[in-house]
This record gives C-alpha cells, structure tokens and sequence, in this order.
C-alpha cells in the first residue's frame, strides 16, 4: 500500500448540468508545483482498489483531503473525487490543472502518434 498527493488534475466537462467537471488524469509527487508522475484516471482507481490512498493537501490551510471513488449517475462511470473533509483549497475540482501534455500521452499511446483532438482529456490543454 502506497500514498500519493495529487498535486494537479485534468478535468473534462462533465456535460451533465449541475455536475462538477470529470477528472480524467492527475499529476502526482511531492512538490505541488511539480508532478512528478501523471496517472490516468483508470490507474488512479486500479490503485484505489489494491489499496492505495489518494489525497490532496491545501496550498494555504495545510489541510488534507483523501480522495475516494464515486459513480457519475448520468454516465454510469467511476471517477474521483475529493472526501467530504475537504476545504476549497484541497478539493479536487480546485487544485491547479497539470500543465504540459506530453507526459499525459503516456501509456496512451506507444509511439507518441496520438493527436490532441483524439483524446478529451489533451482537448483543453
Ligand atoms: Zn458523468
């Protein structure tokens, strides 16, 4: 079992009204300016699921959230978000969005051919 501080996301638009965005990718590591490692969403919950912790830490109250899995309804898909202890600077959908996209192309793609227009999550990047 291991614990990791997400320091960053990638969010897509959910499309469901009154919804928060879907986080489809985070950046993990030490440094909140810096991930160190991007995980995609479905590593994230593998992870969860052999027993890993996920969590965020505020910039400015210092405050830890875990983050924890949850069913969108609309679209019947597991995806993340931040435990009911979060403050506004540890929630999930606050924390600041990974920049750089190249990183993101991992284990996505093994020769780096995919196109930004083919996957949601590098749309907004
Ligand atoms: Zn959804």
């Amino acid at each position: 079992m291991a614990t990791y501080r997400i320091v960053c996301t990638v969010e897509n638009p959910s499309g469901h009204s009154n919804q928060q965005n879907h986080i489809v990718a985070v950046g993990v590591g030490d440094d909140p300016n810096k991930a160190q490692r991007k995980w995609t969403l479905d590593e994230v919950l593998r992870a969860i699921d052999r027993g890993d912790l996920f969590y965020t830490k505020g910039m400015n109250t210092g405050k830890v959230a875990l983050v924890e899995k949850y069913t969108c309804a609309p679209c019947s898909r597991v995806h993340i978000r931040s435990a009911a202890d979060k403050v506004t600077d540890n929630n999930l959908n606050h924390i600041p969005h990974c920049s750089g996209s190249t990183q993101l192309t991992q284990g996505l793609s093994p020769n780096d051919g995919l196109m930004a227009t083919e996957h949601p999550a590098l749309v907004r990047m």
